[in-house]
């Protein structure tokens, strides 16, 4: 069978509101080859061995398994990262956190940055690559997680980021930080979309946060105080819905400057403040 007629089988992911684009994505990791290819060689007939491997992926696209696991890696920023059931996927809302904290902080300063729950290392990973003279920490409860976004560091040759094994800051006693980040599990328990879609896959431990999502919200937003330098700023990714509650929950423990952002959805997103110099 050619490529073109391959990708018909799109029709068998009815679920997927990405049908064409995940076909594309699967076919390609089945040949080993970029997405380019199959557009620049639409003719070209699909070996054996690479129809088989491409059935297998689309019968996992079939049953719900996001593209991203399927694969191993998705794109985030500027870098490919490998993700793994045990992680979140990074997602591209959360690559406001980077452009935030890169419009805020002064590029030429050295500056000392944490990045709480980080998962497959995205946000952290993406600052220490943009910003080499920065110093990055990234903190993980899960173990699965702290291997992987090592893994993910040493294949992109970020020596100015360490991985460590923390629940939030608790490893972290004594340490102070210029700039603290964290998309943290925000999802209330009882959410209806977290039996839905893409999400079905992913970790409870990474999305469900107490009965209003805001229990890990709450506790970063605590412990930052202890951990940031004077005029240090703490950027948190936040449910749509969230936005008033992070922002009185800063308020009430002394931040300034508190402010939200909207992603392109409309929704607001993103919240942060910094402590008074
Ligand atoms: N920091 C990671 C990300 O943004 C993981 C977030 C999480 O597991 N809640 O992708």
């Amino acid at each position: 069978m050619t490529i073109i007629a391959s990708l018909l089988r799109s029709a068998e992911l009815p679920d997927s509101p990405t049908a064409r684009l995940d076909a594309e994505l699967l076919l390609a990791a089945a040949l080993g080859k970029p997405r380019s290819f199959l557009h620049t060689w639409p003719e070209r007939i699909v070996s054996t061995e690479a129809a088989q491997a491409f059935a297998g992926f689309l019968e996992r696209r079939r049953t719900g398994e996001p593209v991203a696991y399927i694969l191993g890696q998705q794109g985030f920023w500027k870098l490919d990262l490998e993700v793994a059931p045990h992680t979140l996927i990074p997602r591209p809302e959360t690559e406001m956190l980077v452009e935030a904290a890169l419009e805020l902080i002064p590029g030429f300063a050295a500056v000392r940055v944490l990045d709480l729950g980080t998962g497959s290392g995205a946000i952290a990973l993406a600052l220490a690559n943009e910003k080499r003279n920065w110093t990055v920490t990234a903190v993980d409860r899960v173990p699965e997680a702290v291997e992987l976004a090592e893994r993910n560091r040493q294949r992109l040759h970020l020596d100015n980021a360490r991985v460590l094994q923390s629940h939030w800051f608790e490893a972290l006693a004594g340490e102070r930080f210029d700039l603290i980040l964290s998309n943290p599990p925000y999802i209330a328990a009882s959410d209806p979309h977290l039996s839905q879609g893409d999400v079905r896959f992913e970790p409870s431990s990474a999305l469900v946060s107490g009965a209003d999502g805001l229990d890990d919200l709450r506790v970063i937003i605590a412990g930052a105080l202890e951990h940031l330098e004077p005029g240090g700023w703490l950027m948190l990714e936040h449910g749509y819905d969230q936005g008033a509650a992070v922002r009185e929950l800063l308020v009430q423990h002394g931040y300034q400057r508190v402010q939200t952002r909207r992603d392109l959805g409309e929704h607001e997103r993103i919240s942060f403040g910094c402590l008074p110099c």
